[in-house]
């Protein structure tokens, strides 16, 4: 957006209701720390207000089209419209054809020159333009996952056997959790999911699709001839169990290749990124009588600490009992139960309990008869670790109240409660050391200064995630906890049961030394472990 716009579009969006004049001014004051923004984005990046309305209150007043694009919007091979350098200098997506129509998608539709170019290049392609406008990051995302293309471990032989043998194993060397196989308009996406991330393996000629749909059928357990949702599974590879689901789109099947590893290795706390000189922490997983909650939304990494604290506490003289859905990882010695249509968490629980366990893990507290169960098992003699699905530590606190649990029963039984985020680490092979900007100097500052936190960034140093073959040019590679962990002072305890606000709770939490997640995502970007703008996806620190 150019300067003149700025005005029109903050005051559309206040008289709209949709953000406040206090927001917009959080806004601008943002913008003078970072000039080269445009405000829509900057009111995207804080999360100012909900982005699908943002973005559709854009497309009005600029009088065009928008869309939430994302890379499983992008219809069609984008190199074959505009080469990728001219996507993006010009930051523009070509996504979808229809016709002689060609959708393309635009950061910025009032950049007149970024349209133009475009829609010449594509006149001479005897296709007319359809604009689009969505947000840069969408359009930044997408190019990312164009460039990633490394198609050298996959054999594109003539034969469907060996070439589907070898898109799995390559998946596995490359550490993928899934595999996204995606007919396009004229040829076959192949996609791995790493470290969270999808990057492009390789592409198939259109030609091979029926053959590779034929064995990715046969292999999985599916029928031929159906061409609706279907699952399945693989069990051919000794190492994992591969779920399969399949799913018709308007180019073929597609079809989606979940990874689990079979035996993996259970890492240490410290390995996964939890502080590790606190003892106060440490001596509070395996405090009888009380519960441990680690909260964070899906696909966060929840599961993993569990079974790390569940791994360190481990000894033969004790009786750990734990109840999944479903379980994920056979440990020795433990007692795992599976919960079922028919077997839910409360009834499992209530069974586990007359079954003398000294530890007990359940796997979600989903509802007010587990969290109440669990409870009380904390309180008659056992250590009780579970989760929760909620944004930080502190909000654990909110949720049971909020399911009924009284403020009397969280205060005498939780000990602790943890959150938790994954950001990717950067990869060591070809990460650069360089100094802070004194944009970036400022901007940790200023964060920390709101904890009363000092640290001279003078002599520290960061890295920039170059990319190379070992991260499938990602720049990153694996990942790494951010934790907050909130221990349950005697202080704490007696606000809850005064019936505080989070927010006092947080203000004294503070006080008493607790990290927020956005403190030790900034001292992990410090050690070295990841980079600013990794963190800044997960937690919105710019
Ligand atoms: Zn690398």
């Amino acid at each position: 957006m150019d300067s003149k716009r700025r005005g029109p579009i903050g005051i559309e969006l206040v008289k709209r209701g949709i953000l406040t004049q206090a927001d917009i001014d959080k806004a601008l004051e943002y913008q003078r720390r970072n000039p080269n923004k445009k405000i829509i984005e900057i009111i995207s990046i804080l999360n100012l207000c909900d982005q699908y309305i943002l973005l559709q209150v854009l497309g009005e007043i600029l009088n065009e089209k928008s869309i939430m694009l994302t890379y499983g919007d992008v219809k069609i091979d984008v190199k074959k419209y505009i080469s990728l350098d001219m996507a993006k200098k010009y930051l523009a997506i070509p996504f979808e054809i229809n016709g002689d129509k060609i959708k393309v998608c635009f950061a910025d539709t009032t950049n007149t020159a970024a349209t133009e170019a475009i829609r010449l290049v594509l006149l001479n392609k005897g296709l007319i333009m359809e604009k689009y406008i969505t947000f840069e990051r969408n359009i930044r995302a997408i190019l990312n996952s164009l460039e990633g293309t490394d198609s050298e471990n996959i054999d594109t032989g003539e034969d469907a056997t060996t070439l589907v043998d070898s898109i799995i194993k390559a998946a596995m060397r490359k550490r993928a959790s899934d595999i996204h196989i995606e007919p396009l308009e004229d040829s076959i996406r192949v996609r791995y999911r790493i470290d969270g991330e999808l990057v492009k393996a390789t592409e198939i000629k259109k030609e091979k699709q029926p053959q590779i749909i034929g064995r990715l059928k046969a292999i999985s357990n599916m029928f031929q001839e159906k061409q609706d949702s279907q699952d399945g599974r693989i069990i051919m590879y000794p190492d994992y169990n591969i779920r399969v689901s399949s799913q018709r789109n308007i180019y073929g099947e597609k079809f989606v290749l979940r990874l689990l590893k079979k035996n993996m290795n259970i890492r240490g706390l410290a390995e996964l990124g939890f502080p590790q000189n606190d003892e106060q922490i440490r001596k509070n997983l395996n405090k009888r009588n009380s519960i441990t909650i680690i909260a964070a939304p899906t696909g966060e990494g929840k599961t993993t600490t569990l079974y790390s604290i569940i791994d360190y506490l481990n000894n033969p003289s004790i009786n750990i009992t734990t109840i999944e859905d479903p379980v994920e990882i056979r440990i020795p010695g433990l007692n795992q139960i599976e919960i079922s249509e028919k077997l839910r968490f409360s009834d499992s629980l209530r069974t586990v309990l007359r079954q003398d366990p000294d530890i007990v893990l359940v796997g979600e507290i989903r509802d007010k008869e587990t969290a109440e169960i669990a409870m009380q098992a904390g309180q008659t003699g056992h250590y009780v670790l579970s989760t929760i699905h909620t944004i930080d530590s502190i909000e654990v606190i909110t949720r049971l109240r909020k399911m009924g649990v009284s403020d009397y029963d969280i205060s005498s039984t939780l000990a602790t409660s943890i959150s938790q985020r994954l950001v990717r680490r950067i990869c060591p092979k070809c990460a650069t050391k360089r100094e802070f900007t004194n944009q970036e100097k400022e901007l940790i500052q200023n964060l920390l200064r709101k904890y009363n936190i000092k640290i001279n960034l003078d002599d520290k140093f960061t890295y920039t995630a170059n990319g190379c073959k070992e991260c499938n040019n990602t720049g990153y590679y694996d990942r790494i906890g951010v934790f907050e962990i909130l221990t349950l002072t005697d202080e704490i305890k007696e606000l809850i049961t005064k019936g505080a606000s989070s927010l006092e709770i947080r203000k004294l939490a503070i006080e008493q030394g607790f990290v927020p997640l956005t403190v030790d995502a900034i001292n992990k970007v410090i050690n070295g472990e990841t980079t600013l703008d990794e963190i800044n996806k997960k937690l919105v620190i710019y």
